[in-house]
């Protein structure tokens, strides 16, 4: 089989051509550099992202704090995470980095807040 992917590791963009059977790739063309072969092998056998969503605040004066996890986590999970997440409520205040979730879903991330809360 043959997929085009972008290239998202840098802004460049390269656009990738690439060649598997089963669980395998075979070929990958297209890319500028090294680190689009290796994004496009993990995008094919385990595609990772970083999830980014917001936490609801109770009790405090922001309303929704934003928040990600600290670390790529597999694309097959982003639905679990945002209904974790969507279920989450903060009731203290957070400062930008600190982690609201460790070992967040036993994925080996933590959540964080990516600002403070008040
Ligand atoms: S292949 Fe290399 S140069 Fe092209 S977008 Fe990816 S990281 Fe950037």
């Amino acid at each position: 089989m043959t997929k085009e992917l972008v290239c998202i590791e840098c802004p460049v963009g390269c656009t990738l051509s690439v060649d598997w059977q089963g669980c395998a790739v075979t070929r990958v063309s297209g890319n500028k550099c090294p680190r689009g072969e290796k994004y496009a092998v993990e995008e094919i056998q385990n595609p990772m992202r970083i999830l980014t969503s917001a936490v609801v605040c109770e009790g405090l004066s922001l309303k929704m704090l934003p928040v990600r996890t600290d670390r790529p986590i597999p694309k097959a999970r982003l639905t679990d995470a945002m209904q974790a997440v969507r279920a989450m409520r903060l009731r203290r205040p957070v400062r930008s980095g600190e982690t609201i979730a460790a070992n967040f879903l036993n994925l080996g991330v933590d959540l964080i807040a990516t600002r403070d809360s008040t």
